[in-house]
């Protein structure tokens, strides 16, 4: 607004003008060169005779300065705001040493500038292009190419362009095919819902955005590529909680004739490319494995963050009935390493914090000590635990109902034993960010029982094979049967679940009866898989790894937005551009679509809010 209220500023043509440098580039050694830098108005100072103009582009910011004693640059000089995109030539020279900037990685040299060329204004922009932004969001959102130009949202951008290129170098290596799969495509199995796109030539019916490519990476493998991925687009239309977004982006693989080991081998050398690429050490590989059970009775979570120690149950080491622990039910002993001797607060908060989890908290150790001497040595001994640790029994305080009262007490104690890491990691730098703790969570259970619906679900999806041993009983006793499915875990972070899949015709049946799907019912969602898998299917499996939750952690961010270009409001709204939004009725009739009157009602109301 301000730019167009006052005299419009001449601009220049970029004619035949070529760039020498990127602004971040300069330094000592290109002193005496004469430069073009090209770019936008960072910063600018005018202080009369002098005017000095930061100018910005990805690689970084170099200062410009002007001298009154070229009267007509300086003048140009004059015109300069915020954001102007300009080009600017002269020598490079060396700064005083009194005015050298060290927080510049080209902060000992600066370029006298003798002619400069206004490519183009910009309006004052909302914010300034600064790396501590006040502003809110939604305005950060709304402007994202301003926000995106931002210092730290391009280092992060350009992050994740160098983690990409190493994960293609690192599949590439491991001779894996790109191969791209289709969006406009039928449901995929993942169990969220989908987003539909109308179908123009076939009125009323449907393309499915892809949840997953998970079928048709399935095919490639019954087609004999052998070794298939794709940095995969998903789209799911789910309730946005937490750090979701709509449509993101996975690392997608596919493997044929392979075993569970296979594929961690290969995503451990993709996930130290990567970390490489980002600029931190080499994991060591082989990361660590737990199984799923393992993973519950010692974390009471199928995703441990292993920078905390694992719980250790100890109920057994106390005389029968003495501690008011609910009949079979486990006591955990939870240990936090390092945080020396509580203050009186601290303490005072451990029991509120256990009773809102349902746990009854045994905190005085003293105490307990004054009652269950030998015990608590044991305790002691078996968990470990030092001189500067804190120690804490817990329990559930009531006996759960629902099918798996063990595994729910020992979740409760798990997330009892994280919420107390979270708070003295905060007060007491207990553990480190950047100490990066990979875990492969093995033998997840084939199913998982819905309550609502009253019949087991695929805990992964229902093309997971059943462990050897477990074929035998899937229908009998499914919630014993194991499943070889894997997640990949970070710090407490699910970084991507994987199987292996089934490769067999009548296990595939059998499974869908176990789902209860009536054979119908199967070949109307998957019949053209169903019928591929007849065709020679090799034994096979993969994975599929969130990338944007990957680079994410590499970046050292809090949240996934900041390390996408355009996101999603938590309301699936991409504020720029505003989607989604109406479309001309016309265009609704050419897709025989009509809106019920009720939403048409909601819509009126909505535009005019
Ligand atoms: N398609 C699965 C998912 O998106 C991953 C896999 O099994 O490969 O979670």
């Amino acid at each position: 607004m301000e730019a167009a209220s006052q005299t419009p500023v001449p601009l220049d043509f970029l004619g035949g003008l070529e760039r020498t440098h990127r602004c971040g580039d300069l330094r000592p050694g290109d002193v005496g060169k004469r430069v073009v830098l090209m770019g936008w108005v960072h910063r600018r100072r005018d202080l009369g005779g002098l005017i000095f103009i930061h100018l910005r582009d990805r690689s970084g910011v170099s200062q410009v300065v002007f001298n009154q004693e070229r009267a007509d640059v300086h003048a140009r000089a004059g015109l300069l705001r915020s954001e102007f995109v300009i080009a600017v030539e002269g020598p490079l020279v060396r700064r005083d040493d009194d005015t050298i900037n060290p927080e510049l990685t080209t902060g000992e040299v600066e370029v006298a500038a003798e002619k400069v060329y206004i490519l183009n204004t910009s309006r004052t922009p909302p914010f300034l292009v600064e790396e501590d932004l006040s502003v809110g969001e939604d305005i950060r959102l709304r402007h994202r190419y301003i926000d995106l130009r931002r210092p730290h949202m391009q280092r992060n951008l350009i992050l994740r362009h160098k983690v990409n290129f190493a994960i293609r170098k690192a599949m590439d290596e491991q001779e894996f095919y790109e191969i791209e799969t289709p969006f406009m495509t039928r449901s995929t199995p993942e169990g969220a819902r989908d987003f539909l796109v109308p179908s123009r030539l076939q009125l009323g019916s449907f393309y499915a955005l892809p949840q997953s490519p998970q079928l048709f990476k399935q095919l490639l493998m019954i087609a004999g590529y052998d070794r298939y991925f794709q940095i995969a687009r998903c789209f799911r239309d789910e309730d946005l909680r937490a750090d979701r977004q709509p449509e993101f982006t996975q690392l997608d693989l596919e493997m044929s004739f392979i075993r569970e080991s296979d594929v961690f081998d290969v995503i451990e050398r993709v996930m130290q490319g990567a970390a490489e690429a980002a600029g931190h050490p080499t994991p060591e590989r082989p990361f660590a494995r737990m199984t799923y059970d393992e993973a519950m009775e010692r974390h009471g979570s199928d995703k441990p963050d292993l920078r905390v120690p694992a719980m250790t149950r100890v109920d057994d080491l106390f005389p029968a009935g003495e501690l008011p622990v609910p009949d079979g039910m486990p006591l955990m002993a939870i240990r936090i390493p390092s945080v020396g001797t509580l203050t009186r607060r601290e303490r005072d908060e451990l029991k509120p914090l256990g009773s809102e989890l349902g746990l009854r908290v045994f905190d005085d150790m003293r105490r307990l000590g004054r009652d269950f001497a030998e015990p608590l040595r044991n305790v002691y001994e078996r968990a470990g635990v030092e001189d500067d640790d804190l120690l804490v029994l817990v329990t559930i305080a009531n006996r759960p109902t629902g099918p798996k009262p063990q595994e729910t007490a020992l979740k409760a104690a798990g997330t009892f034993r994280l919420q107390v890491a979270q708070k003295y990691q905060d007060r007491h730098g207990l553990f480190d960010k950047e100490d990066f703790r990979f875990l492969w969570v093995t033998d997840f259970p084939m199913f998982e029982w819905d309550e609502d619906e009253q019949s087991w679900n695929a805990a992964h999806h229902p093309f997971t094979s059943v462990h050897d041993e477990d074929l035998g009983h899937l229908l009998s006793e499914p919630h014993r049967c194991r499943s070889k499915a894997y997640d990949l875990v970070l710090n407490g972070i699910e970084l991507g679940s994987g199987s292996i899949r089934i490769h067999r015709r009548d296990v595939q049946a059998k499974v869908f009866q176990a789902l209860g799907f009536t054979d119908e019912q199967a070949r109307h969602r998957f019949g053209f898989f169903l019928e591929a898998l007849e065709y020679g299917t090799p034994p096979h499996g993969g994975i599929a790894l969130g990338l944007d939750r990957l680079v994410m952690l590499l970046a050292g961010e809090t949240t996934i937005r900041d390390v996408i270009p355009f996101p999603k409001t938590a309301k699936g709204t991409d504020l720029m551009c505003e989607a989604p939004s109406t479309v001309p009725g016309r265009q609704l009739t050419e897709l025989g679509i009509e809106l019920r009157p009720g939403i048409r009602q909601m819509m009126t109301g909505r535009s005019g809010e």
